[in-house]
């Protein structure tokens, strides 16, 4: 199984590549914050709950997120591999998918994470909350949020993956194409 965590700060381009990834590997996307909209839309208990930490731009909590993941994996049995988009966000959360992946005999391959520095973020995502209409990309004060939740909980997550030899970094600015293919030559030298 082929099994990627895109890793970034928000705005870094994560949803814009798993979509190219998963057409041309063939992988399940599984976007946890694609999860939450979806339930949010759906007017669910967990759509309720995530939404109000996702509208502070704040972690929804290790517990309810790991075990949504869970079941999302669980979905795809006969899967090629899957692509983690925006999950895991914290140690914990790392340790529980190492653990998920080993009880069905498989592991993560690689974290491919696209680097993007702060400022260009926050233009990104105030243009994409223009174009979209997301909520938590339409206020300064949630967006700066999200980056220093990012930079505090998220990104020593990095450190868990590098102690595993399993890291690569890639410059997440250019074009959308230039980008994939940095991405596909590290998953095709690790295939
Ligand atoms: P994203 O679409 O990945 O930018 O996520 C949007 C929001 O959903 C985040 O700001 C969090 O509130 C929540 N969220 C998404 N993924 C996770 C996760 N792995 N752990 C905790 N909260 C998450």
């Amino acid at each position: 199984m082929l099994n990627i965590v895109l890793f970034g700060p928000p705005g870094a381009g994560k949803g814009t590549q798993s979509e190219k990834l998963i057409d041309k590997y063939k992988l399940i996307h599984l976007s946890t914050g694609d999860i939450f909209r979806a339930n949010i839309k759906g007017a669910t208990e967990l759509g309720t709950l995530a939404k109000s930490y996702m509208d502070k731009g704040q972690l929804v909590p290790d517990e309810v997120t790991i075990k949504m993941l869970e079941s999302e994996v669980n979905k795809h049995p006969d899967a090629n591999g899957f692509i983690f988009d925006g999950f895991p966000r914290t140690k914990a959360q790392a340790e529980a998918l190492d653990n998920l992946l080993k009880s069905k005999s498989t592991s993560i391959t690689m974290m491919l994470a696209l680097e993007v520095e702060e400022g260009e973020l926050k233009k990104r995502l105030l243009l994409r909350g223009a174009n979209s209409g997301r909520a938590d990309d339409q206020n300064p004060e949630v967006i700066q949020n999200r980056i220093n939740v990012y930079n505090n909980e998220t990104f020593p997550v990095k450190d868990y993956f590098t102690a595993q030899n399993k890291y690569k970094g890639i410059h997440g600015i250019g074009e959308i194409d230039e980008i994939f293919n940095m991405l596909c030559n590290e998953i095709d030298a690790v295939k």
